[in-house]
């Protein structure tokens, strides 16, 4: 693995992306997902000015989070958190990405200790294995996150079926999107929607076109 170069491909990509749909790179949040990776190769990417870092598991996020909080990083967790686990890591990281339950929104109001920025997880492709609200959920959702100061929700987040076509892809990120505006121009207290978690190694690029402001990079970066 040369991390070096896989950085600046990923960088020039997502750039050249973002140009094309006629967006500002700036714009566009690279999280590296660390967690095919140990500290040591986490401390280079960090090295090579990645400061978003995202884990999907609360024992290896809090190992790395201890050996690097004193860092200038900001942290994300990106998989689906266990009611149980929320105490061990809600004050501890930047942003979640993966509010998929009510009870889990319940837990994570009576734990933060400050309003703690989620990303509302929405199934739109329907796949029975994934995570997340279905749309016919959402206002159901909204209607009780709203009571929950706490929690402070800036946007959707979303992910396609592993096999899924570029026109497929365009109608997920595309949804989720449209959904974003609609739950935006309502305006409502503590959910801003300004946000959208899409786009992975193989699918980013379509996030992009797509408007998508945070994308979750592991695979590109560590192979
Ligand atoms: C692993 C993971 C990623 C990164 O996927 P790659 O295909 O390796 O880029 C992004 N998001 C979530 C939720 C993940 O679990």
């Amino acid at each position: 693995m040369d991390l070096e170069k896989n950085k600046t491909n990923v960088l020039q990509e997502i750039s050249r992306v973002a140009r094309e749909a006629g967006r500002s790179p700036e714009d566009i949040n690279i999280i590296a997902v660390t967690k095919y990776v140990d500290l040591n190769t986490t401390k280079e990417i960090i090295a090579l000015g990645i400061k978003h870092i995202g884990e999907n598991r609360v024992d290896k996020f809090l190992a790395k989070y201890e050996a690097l909080s004193s860092d200038d990083i900001v942290w994300h967790f990106i998989g689906s958190l266990q009611r149980r686990k929320v105490k061990e890591i809600i004050n501890k990281i930047d942003y979640f990405h993966a509010l998929d339950s009510l009870n889990l929104a319940k837990e994570i109001q009576k734990r933060a200790e400050h309003p703690v920025k989620c990303f509302l997880q929405v199934n739109i492709s329907g796949e029975e294995s994934k995570h997340g609200f279905s749309l016919e959920d959402i206002d159901n959702v909204i209607n009780t996150l709203i009571e929950y100061d706490n929690i402070t929700i800036v946007g959707i987040m979303t992910m396609a079926p592993i096999d899924a076509s570029d026109e497929q892809l365009t109608y997920i990120f595309k949804t989720a999107n449209e959904l974003r505006l609609t739950l935006k121009n309502k305006e409502l207290k503590n959910m801003p929607f300004t946000d959208l978690s899409m786009g992975m190694s193989r699918d980013y690029k379509i996030a992009i076109q797509n408007d998508s402001t945070y994308v979750r990079i592991g695979t590109a970066f560590f192979s």
